[in-house]
């Protein structure tokens, strides 16, 4: 529970309160909220950006890395296999 001014009348209510007690305002808390809303936005974008681009990086560790290894060893085990 905190205190925001009212977006109309700058009274003190709560961030839950559906309705300013003095002014009747609806959302007196909506813009502090709204502002939020966008932080946390921002916050799940930043995080999906990284997840895709640490999922890239994994994919690249473990599958390209890995593939591209086995293509240049594979000349160089050639000669010791034998049947
Ligand atoms: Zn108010």
């Amino acid at each position: 529970m905190s205190l925001v001014p009212c977006r109309a009348c700058g009274h003190q209510v709560d961030t839950s309160a559906l309705a300013c007690p003095r002014c009747g305002a609806t959302d007196p808390g909506k813009k502090i909220s709204r502002q939020q809303r966008n932080a946390r936005n921002f916050v799940i974008q930043t995080i999906f950006w990284l997840s895709l681009l640490g999922f890239g990086g994994w994919y690249i560790t473990t599958t390209v890395i890995p593939l591209v290894k086995q293509y240049i060893v594979k000349p160089e085990q050639a000669p010791g296999a034998r049947p």
